[in-house]
């Protein structure tokens, strides 16, 4: 684990070694200090040399300005070290979860991810800047000031060095004991933000039920878990802060009465005495630092736990080692024996075939449930199925390149996702590069225009959070201006247009009509009168592929079609 956090200082050696060697000078500068008292009151005091002792004093006055120096470069290129340290990890994990299929996300809350993103990688910049460097260089001094004190009075120096065995138990203690704590802390946060996540996500659910008091209630049960965890972590630091000054105290007081006795023996100088206990405050100095690199580390570490974790998390589905980009697809699709469950055990589609031609239309209807929509969302490899295969013009999808799969195949949903943005921006989410003149005629084809021309800022116009200021109709010909642009061989339209009022819904199957043509379509449908004149009509339902056909040849079959139909036609 810590080689694994080590790496990340590599591209930032020379950062690193600025902010080590700074901090090694300071620290000598630091020793030195005491030893130059000490010679001041000793030597230079009893000569009366008035001009050395000027110049002493300016260069007392100059190592101070050094060591200010030296302070200011370890603060500020130390925290860069950590901020580029933070940004590297936050930027690979984005880009790990980009990666991250369907299933992962089925299976995770979004304010964790969000919490991971955010809080636990400050910690972890915050322990990157506090890095091993102070570590080390807090031991180097504490080393450093012990040989000075033995060198000035050995018997006063090892009087004083008794409190070394219970500096280290107290910072063991501690450290576990905020680790701990600070473990629980972060996923109360992240659990905490999953919560606001849901709760603002669902606002208009909950404000139309009424249901406020209870997300309150639901809200003040992860609040005050996390105010007691976070009070459990203030009250550890406090305890640890508290001892370590009492220590620090301690440590001054016994050098005062051993070191008068001392000098009252003559056994030490006045000068000495001066010098050993600054150098004793010198000596509790890294004692200091070592209490503050153990607040800092369990909470980078334990968000560095976290961070290994999930990029440890590997995407279910990804490129064979041998797999080949397609370009230009054709779209001849076959489902051989497809088998799929979400969880293992529970099958949703079992030993499904179908063949699908170049250029056809296929309309898939059945139970809601039966899985149609699972069955298409195979397709683009959102899921791999677990028995059978599906093949694109003869290739196994598994062995085609995921990013190019995907590029041939355009899906329109039920709901639209939009980006917080503008309207441009999201139509041009289906071809990035589109230029002015295919964007224009992608919002024509689309029958966008019109809207368009009635906004004040026209493309320009801002939809909201998720397209909350667009309506139903106005979204979905968002997603058919994508698809025009993204112009896919392979498109899904899965009830695309189900949540719609029946005028806007045959004004847009105008547009979809238009959209499939050339390409194979595969088109889940609820209402059947959109559907009457697809090439064939497959019906779904728990027991697999139970009839196909056209219309009309199912209509004369008296099978579930017919009965669909009988029903639909009668309301
Ligand atoms: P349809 O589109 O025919 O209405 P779906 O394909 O959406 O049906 O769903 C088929 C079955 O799979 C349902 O029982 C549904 O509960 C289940 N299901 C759908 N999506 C998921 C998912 N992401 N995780 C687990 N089960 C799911
Ligand atoms: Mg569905």
């Amino acid at each position: 684990m810590l080689s694994r956090f080590i790496a990340y200082y590599k591209p930032y050696k020379k950062l690193f070694y600025l902010d080590f060697f700074s901090a090694i000078l300071a620290g000598f500068l630091e020793l030195g200090f005491p030893v130059a008292v000490n010679q001041f009151i000793d030597k230079l005091l009893p000569s009366k040399d008035w001009s050395l002792i000027a110049w002493a004093c300016a260069g007392l006055l100059f190592i101070y300005a050094l060591n200010a120096f030296l302070n200011y470069i370890v603060t500020y290129w130390g925290h860069m070290l950590g901020i580029n340290i933070e940004t590297d990890m936050r930027r690979k994990l984005f880009d790990h979860i980009q990666k991250l299929s369907f299933r992962f996300f089925d299976n995770t809350k979004t304010g964790h991810l969000i919490a991971r993103l955010t809080n636990d990688l400050m910690e972890i910049g915050e322990m990157a800047h506090h890095g091993p460097e102070d570590l080390f260089i807090a031991v180097m001094t504490l080393i450093g000031a012990f040989v000075l004190m033995l060198l000035i009075n050995w018997k006063l120096a090892l009087l004083t060095f008794i409190v070394v065995p219970l500096m280290i138990w107290l910072a063991v203690y501690f450290s576990a004991k905020m680790t701990k704590a600070f473990h629980r802390l972060f996923s109360d946060i992240a659990e905490f933000n999953a919560r606001v996540e849901d709760n603002v996500g669902g606002m208009r659910v909950v404000q139309a039920f009424g249901n406020e008091e209870f997300e309150k209630k639901l809200f003040d049960q992860n609040n005050l878990r996390f105010r007691v965890t976070k009070l459990l972590s203030y009250k550890i630091m406090a305890f640890n802060t508290s001892f370590s000054y009492m220590l620090k105290r301690l440590v001054t007081l016994f050098v005062m009465i051993c070191g008068t006795w001392f000098v009252v023996r003559g056994e030490l100088t006045a000068g000495e005495f001066v010098g050993f206990l600054l150098l004793a405050n010198v000596f509790i100095g890294p004692i200091e630092k070592i209490n503050a690199v153990i607040e800092s580390y369990p909470k980078g570490f334990a968000g560095f736990k976290r961070y290994a974790e999930l990029m440890d998390t590997a995407p279910d589905i990804e490129d064979r080692p041998n797999a080949v980009a397609v370009d230009n697809l054709r779209g001849d699709i076959v489902f051989r024996d497809v088998s799929f469950g979400y969880e293992n055990e529970k099958k949703v589609l079992r030993h499904i075939g179908l063949t699908i031609r170049e250029g056809e239309t296929v309309a898939f209807v059945g139970p809601s449930g039966a899985g149609k929509t699972t069955l298409c969302s195979l397709l683009p490899r959102f899921y791999d199925v677990t028995g059978g295969s599906i093949a694109i013009d003869g290739r196994d999808i598994r062995d085609m390149k995921l990013a190019s799969l995907r590029r041939g195949i355009g899906i329109v949903q039920q709901d639209v996702f939009l980006f917080s943005g503008t309207l441009r921006e999201n139509i041009l989410y289906g071809k990035m590069d589109a230029s002015e003149t295919e964007l224009r005629a992608a919002v024509k084809r689309a029958q966008l225009e019109a809207f368009v021309a009635t906004l004040p800022d026209g493309l320009d116009t801002i939809v909201g959070e998720r397209g909350v200021k667009l309506s139903g109709g106005q979204k979905q010909r968002v997603a058919i201006a994508r698809m025009f642009l993204k112009n896919p061989p392979i498109l899904i339209l899965d009830e695309a247009t189900s949540a719609l009022d029946t005028e806007t819904e045959s004004a847009i199957q105008q547009s979809l009509a238009e959209l499939s043509q050339g390409r194979t379509t595969l088109v889940i449908a609820h209402r059947l009168a959109t559907i009457k004149n697809a090439d064939r009509i497959v019906v779904v339902t728990e027991n697999g592929v139970t009839e196909q056909g056209k219309h009309e040849e199912l209509l004369a079959a008296g099978g579930h079609y017919s009965r669909l139909h009988r029903a639909q036609f009668q309301s």
